[in-house]
């Protein structure tokens, strides 16, 4: 039996000898005043009728005889079998319904799973049924190959709401899901129609975002305040962007850069404020309570002020000195401590506001000449005002491999990478379910990409 528990943790989702892994994630319980308490279990489906098995794993002898004697106390009223030695235990209920039952109320009793759709998912796996709704086909956005740019404008909202759907962020809010459409298209609509900066790119990010979310299993790991906060962020993080850089807003006096008194991050600033806006106008958070929506306000506006590239290294560094808080942290608790999760949250839009060259070359490609129409016109605009031109602005002289070669290597391979090895720490210490090769995917890409400009920069070279 040790050997079986010792067997289904390390599967991560993968078929076994002794069955599937038909539901994995973090069984959560908070006491007041004494924070999160939480562990990484897993439910494995033994085929032949048979109930599901419970493993859950502990890491100290201390943490193990705790659960081994609730579940002690619990199985005195089962059929079941139940071995457990310091490590964890695996918990085999019998095969009757008294058994399931009694395996639910485990769950529904003894950990209070930090939001009602993560519970309802386990009880649902443990009641054998679907917890996903079968008639969304989300599996298109879960994608490194997704094309945002493919699709119809008409089709940009409604996958939104899917997405939205999937992670049960209607539930997690406590409203309906027309709540929740009705934030997303007023986001939509306030992205004007720029080459880049457009409501396509506002989906496309979202989009790469839902996607390392739940490719990762880091989705159902993240408190419902932060998943509610990156994702609603995520959707109005560029709202009324006018196209152009933080500089340009600034030497031109713009209004954003007025409203801005210290001149960090104008457009960031507005994109925020613009967030919160929304948010109020639509009632999104009316039904949280005051400190939970207190708290998703304060994730959008973190991780909004984090896409500001001004805010790049800061970021970084911030990420690099947790590191080694996080090393020394199991990287669960890393995940739901307050601010060293939302420097997590920001990254993880950092990474998808920047993941075009992430994607395939030819989805990357169409992204780029969008981006470089965007620069040039603002590099028109210098030129016209006598202004010093940024080189990546300057349609004359700029050469958009080498530039895509720069933005790779100094921009955006640094924090996927970063994301990386974070993913590795977590998988290798007490979240074995966390997967990584969505974020191993977007190196190689990168990797590949970069190479293939470097082609592209010597034949400009030869010519
Ligand atoms: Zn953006």
């Amino acid at each position: 039996m040790a050997d079986d528990a010792d067997e289904a943790w390390g599967l991560g989702g993968e078929l076994t000898e002794s069955g599937t892994v038909r539901h994995s994630g973090m069984l959560r319980k908070k006491k007041a005043g004494k924070g999160w308490k939480q562990r990484w279990c897993e439910l494995v489906e033994r085929g032949g009728g048979q109930p599901p098995r419970l493993v859950y794993r502990a890491k100290q002898g201390a943490q193990a005889k705790g659960i081994l004697s609730l579940v002690g106390a619990w199985m005195a009223d089962t059929s079941g079998t139940l071995d457990g030695s310091n490590m964890g235990f695996s918990l085999v209920p019998g095969n009757t319904s008294k058994d399931k039952g009694r395996l639910h109320q485990l769950v529904d009793f003894y950990f209070e799973c930090a939001d009602i759709a993560e519970k309802k998912a386990w009880q649902a796996a443990i009641l054998g049924m679907h917890c996903v709704n079968a008639s969304l086909d989300t599996d298109a956005y879960c994608s490194f190959e997704f094309d945002t740019l493919a699709l119809a404008p008409d089709e940009w909202l409604p996958a939104l709401v899917a997405m939205a759907n999937t992670l049960g962020l209607p539930q997690k809010l406590g409203v309906g899901e027309e709540v929740v459409s009705a934030y997303f298209a007023a986001c939509l609509g306030q992205m004007p129609p720029n080459a880049f900066h457009s409501a396509a790119h506002a989906l496309d990010v979202t989009q790469l975002l839902y996607c390392t979310l739940r490719q990762t299993g880091l989705a159902p790991l993240l408190q419902p305040v932060q998943l509610l906060g990156v994702f609603l962020g995520a959707v109005a993080h560029d709202l009324q962007h006018t196209g152009t850089s933080n500089s340009l807003l600034i030497s031109e006096g713009h209004e954003y850069a007025s409203k801005c008194a210290d001149n960090i991050g104008p457009l960031e600033s507005h994109h925020a404020r613009c967030a919160l806006e929304t948010l109020a106008n639509h009632d999104v958070l009316a039904a949280m309570s005051s400190a939970d929506a207190q708290s998703v306000r304060e994730v959008v506006e973190k991780v909004i002020h984090c896409t500001d590239i001004g805010n790049h290294q800061v970021v970084m560094d911030t990420f690099k000195d947790v590191e080694d808080g996080w090393k020394n942290f199991r990287s669960s608790e890393f995940l739901v401590h307050g601010d060293k999760g939302d420097v997590l949250l920001a990254m993880l839009l950092k990474a998808a506001d920047v993941s075009n060259p992430a994607r395939t070359f030819e989805i990357a490609g169409k992204w780029n000449a969008l981006i470089y129409e965007e620069f040039y016109a603002e590099g028109d605009k210098d030129k016209a005002a006598g202004r010093e031109v940024n080189p990546m602005h300057d349609r004359d002289n700029n050469s958009v491999p080498k530039s895509s070669i720069g933005f790779i290597n100094f921009l955006v391979r640094p924090i996927f990478s970063e994301l990386l090895d974070f993913l590795k720490h977590c998988h290798d210490t007490d979240a074995p379910g966390i997967r990584l090769d969505v974020f191993q995917e977007a190196v190689n890409n990168l990797s590949t990409n970069a190479q293939l400009y470097q082609r592209q920069a010597d034949t400009e070279s030869s010519l």
